[in-house]
């Protein structure tokens, strides 16, 4: 968990969004923080109710001082005054136990009755709901019943990556703040600062692939994705004599080992495509950046080269379509791979010297 704001990747104008509503007195009594998963929604609320409780720092500054009671027990968890519910461990969905007390404890214990209490060490309450959208009807129906007639102290920060599946009248109770994706440079200091990965070209490789998200880089550096990315990498490293036959089997062969239905391995057979475009590219930027010693260069020279990676780019996004429209895997992929050694031996043969 971070306990700085400087710790937090990106972002910069939903905070500045919120020191100017706070310096205005103009806080919502709940918020909707959407946006795509593993960007920092919920670092960002916790830095928020840490900022709201810091003794050190006045509420529109949005700052943490790290030292003061408050920020000490916000940190060891144990802030009276801070909320949080999201996913029990197991369960698909966040259950009206947790907002409003099960059966002869309903309205007498969970969320919504702790924000009903007057605040114990601060002046205000801040519950935090992840995953906000699998909440039961019932929890959605009891958490509303806040909403409508919110306790003056409290601030509601519900956190999801599927805004539309909110019930719409929560939704128009609450305040949206929007969260975009990170940039691959953020991801990157991510990746590195916590030691997530010691390897620079790796932090450079997954974070071009994972979309702004550390969710999905996670998967990446982890497990089957890993292991399907490792082939790519290793069957594509001398493009120049590929092998199609070889490298279609070791794809094929991993993308079967790694998923557990059609489903999945159309999934992964996407990703198979992500990773390949992404070699092609970062060896089209070798060229383009006029490095005279790469092999393509002194064969075809650069001029040519970029257009042979080009086209053999377009085939292999031609490929993503063919998936999508149920062609079995196995055939894209194989016809992937010939295709882009043909165009490459084509390319070759033309500038046989
Ligand atoms: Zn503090």
């Amino acid at each position: 968990m971070l306990s700085s704001w400087d710790q937090l990747k990106g972002h910069a104008e939903q905070r500045r969004m919120f020191q100017r509503s706070m310096a205005q007195n103009r806080l919502a009594h709940a918020c909707v923080f959407a946006g795509p998963p593993g960007t920092g929604k919920r670092e960002f609320a916790r830095l928020l109710a840490m900022s709201v409780f810091c003794r050190n720092h006045a509420m529109e500054e949005l700052r943490v001082c790290g030292t003061c009671r408050a920020c000490r027990a916000f940190s060891a968890g144990t802030w009276p005054d801070f909320h949080e519910v999201g996913l029990l461990s197991g369960k698909r969905e966040i259950l009206i136990g947790q907002v409003a007390g099960e059966g002869e404890k309903r309205g007498r214990e969970g969320l919504c009755f702790d924000l009903s209490m007057k605040p114990q060490s601060s002046d205000r309450r801040v519950a935090v709901i992840n995953d906000a959208h699998r909440m039961t009807a019932e929890a959605a129906n009891a958490l509303l019943k806040t909403l409508e007639e919110p306790p003056a102290q409290a601030l509601m920060l519900l956190i999801t990556d599927s805004p539309e599946t909110l019930l719409p009248t929560i939704r128009s109770r609450c305040q949206q703040v929007r969260f975009f994706s990170l940039s691959d440079t953020d991801i990157r200091s991510i990746l590195l600062d916590n030691a997530l990965v010691d390897i620079e070209e790796t932090a450079d490789a997954v974070s071009r692939l994972c979309e702004g998200s550390v969710e999905t880089a996670l998967q990446l550096l982890d497990g089957d994705l890993r292991k399907l990315r490792d082939v790519v990498a290793q069957e594509l490293q001398l493009l120049e004599t590929m092998n199609s036959l070889a490298t279609t089997n070791a794809a094929v062969e991993t993308i079967e080992q790694i998923s557990s239905n059609a489903g999945e391995q159309r999934q992964n057979a996407q990703w198979l495509l992500k990773f390949v475009s992404d070699a092609l590219r970062e060896r089209l930027r070798t060229l383009v950046s006029g490095d005279l010693s790469d092999p393509l260069t002194q064969r075809l020279g650069a001029r040519r080269g970029v257009d042979l990676l080009t086209s053999m780019l377009t085939r292999t996004v031609t490929t993503s379509g063919q998936i999508d429209g149920m062609v079995p895997v196995s055939l894209a992929v194989s016809s992937l791979f010939d295709d882009l050694a043909q165009t490459l031996r084509a390319a070759m043969k033309g500038s046989s010297p």
